[in-house]
């Protein structure tokens, strides 16, 4: 790929921008790493596409303690040496690691392996026992101290949401990670909205039903295949697109290969009219009632 290609590219990935309360902005088109940094052999390519990534503007990358017991995170270390400030790092601490005594620690940890001193945004990865008056105060002493930028939640549906925010400083959370594709719409029927009132972005993960697969048929599906083709791309990016298809959604898909990271940076040029949505509407349906928070 020349260096114009990619910046052409760029441009485009660069247009579609998700606004943090602070008035930081992120690209809508970050990258996951879960199972990165796993397999030894793959190590090279994974670290290549995610620079690749970065090359493209998609600079939010999303990791875990959790991902590989921190080999992910190691991983995103090598990723980032020597461009640390064109990354959005995101980390997330375990439910049972968010207590006074140990989210410190935590922390401390994930910074060392991603050899870095500071966070852009740590999340809870998802509720635990600890109660939340105990995870915010963590958080924002992390937060005085600098080594934190930011934090947010993840996993947690409009009730857990309710009673974060009932506590003080609970309106700090700056955004939920949560689940969302095309094939899983069930945020659009409460907790969307919900967030949107207090504008709380949404990080969408597993934009692409993980290549598919979380969502029988959706590859196959006759209206999105029909867009796909009237757009001269491939299904799995008319997905991508749709789930950026409001500004306040970051969406990270993860791809392993410079292939699909470029496929997945090309989906920011992708605007579907209002009468495409209306078609995916209809074939992937918006939700009619409360459904129970999708995770995987
Ligand atoms: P995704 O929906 O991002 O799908 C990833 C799969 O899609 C991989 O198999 C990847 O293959 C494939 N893929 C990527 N791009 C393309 C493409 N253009 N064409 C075809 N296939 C493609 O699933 P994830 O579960 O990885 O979710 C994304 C990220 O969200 C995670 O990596 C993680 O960072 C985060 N996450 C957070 C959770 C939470 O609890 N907060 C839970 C789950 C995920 P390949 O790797 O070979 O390119």
């Amino acid at each position: 790929m020349t260096d114009n290609e990619i910046l052409k590219i760029r441009e485009c990935v660069e247009k579609r921008k998700v606004i943090l309360s602070d008035g930081t902005k992120v690209s809508a088109l970050g990258q996951g790493t879960w199972y990165m940094g796993e397999n030894p052999g793959k190590k090279d390519e994974e670290i290549n596409s995610l620079r690749l990534g970065l090359d493209l503007g998609m600079n939010l990358i999303d990791t875990a303690e959790m991902y590989g017991d921190g080999l992910s995170e190691e991983l995103v270390s090598k990723v980032i040496e020597g461009r640390r400030e064109e990354a959005f790092l995101v980390s997330k601490v375990y439910p049972h690691n968010v207590g006074m005594s140990s989210i410190s620690r935590a922390c401390e940890n994930s910074l060392k392996r991603l050899r870095t001193d500071y966070l852009d945004l740590y999340l809870l990865h998802w509720r635990g026992r600890i109660p939340f008056e105990e995870t915010i105060d963590g958080m924002e002493k992390l937060k005085k101290e600098g080594k934190i930028l930011r934090w947010g939640v993840s996993n947690l549906d409009i009730d857990d949401m309710e009673e974060l925010y009932s506590k003080s400083n609970g309106d700090n959370c700056d955004v939920n990670e949560v689940l969302y594709h095309l094939g899983s719409r069930g945020i659009e029927y409460d907790l969307l909205p919900w967030q949107r009132a207090r504008n709380i972005p949404t990080i969408a993960y597993c934009p692409l039903a993980q290549a598919g697969s979380l969502k029988k048929d959706l590859l196959r599906n006759e209206t999105l295949n029909e867009i796909a083709r009237a757009h001269d791309v491939k299904p799995l990016q008319i997905a991508l697109a749709w789930t950026i298809r409001e500004k306040d959604i970051i969406s990270i898909p993860k791809a392993s290969s410079s292939k699909h990271v470029i496929e997945n940076a090309k989906a920011a040029s992708i605007f579907l009219s209002s009468s495409e949505l209306e078609r995916l509407d209809k074939v992937f349906q918006k939700p009619n009632r409360r459904m129970p928070l999708d995770i995987v």
